[in-house]
Formats: structure tokens, C-alpha cells, sequence
């Protein structure tokens, strides 16, 4: 098998089990691994996530323009301006995480000293407020909070979370520990009657 088709295979996988853990829903969330210097494979857009095959995943330049069939996800603006400011990073998720947004929303943030966040994250995670979905607003806003290398995960609020990593089993953790560390605060929050 090439690298290529490895990881294809890869991200259409990985991707699925983001659906099947509730970290998004069957239109939500994409993801995207670094191929070489000037290429990713990106999920297709508006296409159920679970039914992601190798073959519907789209190859694309990092100056935006779509190599092979197939329509790239709405947020590859996103993807695309994180591979150009970091070239440490070889993944990028982004996920609806339904815990993460709740929390937000509802006025409070992730609490960092939770370990497994401080271990497998980093020692800060910015915010990003609402812009639209798909916009270069968002992407260039997202690039801009992802630019120190000690920065893995931004919060996009009222939408959902991105993290990058190393390889795509980096950032999928990533996102799951956020969404665990999301959980957890929720739950102390009401055990502790915490307004
Ligand atoms: P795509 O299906 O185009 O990737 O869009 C999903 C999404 O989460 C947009 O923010
Ligand atoms: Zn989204």
C-alpha cells in the first residue's frame, strides 16, 4: 500500500470513530493529514462522516486548489492556513464536541490542572468568539491563536473545537481528552452546586 492510500485509509477511519464517540454529528466536523510539503487529504464535504470511504477523501494544495475529484470540506480555508503557519503539523481535526460548546455557553472554560488536559494538550487553550463556519475569517482567526508551537487546540465558540498534532491519532486524543476534560468540569460543576 502507498503512503497515500495508507493514509486515506487512515483518515476516513479515524474519522469515523469521531462520529461513533459523539464527538460530532453525521454532517459535523472534518479532518485533515499533511501528505507533503504542498499537499493534504481532506474529508469531503456534506457527506455523511461514517460513510467516508478512502477513495472520497480529496487531495488539495495548500495555495487551494483541488487535485482529483471530489469537493473539499467547507473548512479547508481553516485547514489550509493551520499546515501554512505550523510545519510541525502533520494532522488537524475539528469537531462539534457537544460538552465543550455547553460549557462555554454556559460561562465557564476548561479547567487546565484537569491532568490528562495539561499532559496531552498544552498549558493554554485560546478561544476564537463566533465567525462564520467555512469563512477565511475563521481560518485566519484559528491560524492566528494555533500560531505559538506550545498551542495544540482552540476552542471555536458556539461551534466546536480544533486540534492539531503530529499524526492523526495525536489529534483525535486530543479532542477526546478535551471533551472528557469538558464533561468532567460539568459534572464537579452540578455535584458541587458551582454557579
Ligand atoms: P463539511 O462537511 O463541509 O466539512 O462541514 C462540516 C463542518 O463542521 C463545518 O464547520
Ligand atoms: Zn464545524
Amino acid at each position: 500500500m502507498t503512503r497515500e492510500a495508507e493514509l486515506r485509509r487512515l483518515l476516513a477511519e479515524v474519522f469515523r470513530w469521531t462520529y461513533l464517540k459523539n464527538l460530532t454529528t453525521t454532517m459535523g466536523g472534518n479532518a485533515s493529514v499533511r501528505l507533503d510539503e504542498e499537499t493534504i487529504l481532506i474529508t469531503p464535504s456534506g457527506m455523511p462522516k461514517h460513510m467516508i470511504k478512502p477513495a472520497n477523501i480529496v487531495k488539495m494544495k495548500l495555495d487551494g486548489t483541488v487535485q482529483g475529484p471530489g469537493k473539499p470540506s467547507s473548512e479547508w480555508r481553516m485547514h489550509v492556513e493551520i499546515y501554512k503557519t505550523r510545519d510541525d503539523v502533520r494532522a488537524v481535526l475539528h469537531v462539534h464536541s457537544p460538552h465543550v460548546i455547553a460549557l462555554y455557553e454556559a460561562g465557564y472554560k476548561l479547567d487546565i490542572d484537569i491532568v490528562e488536559l495539561k499532559a496531552y494538550v498544552g498549558p493554554t487553550i485560546p478561544e476564537v468568539g463566533y465567525l462564520t463556519p467555512g469563512s477565511q475569517e475563521l481560518a485566519e482567526a484559528v491560524a492566528r491563536a494555533l500560531r505559538p508551537r506550545n498551542v495544540n487546540a482552540v476552542i471555536l465558540r458556539g461551534h466546536g473545537i480544533v486540534t492539531v498534532g503530529s499524526n492523526i491519532f495525536e489529534a483525535l486524543n486530543r479532542a477526546e481528552v478535551i471533551d472528557q476534560a469538558a464533561y468532567i468540569t460539568i459534572l464537579r460543576n452540578m455535584l458541587t452546586g458551582e454557579k
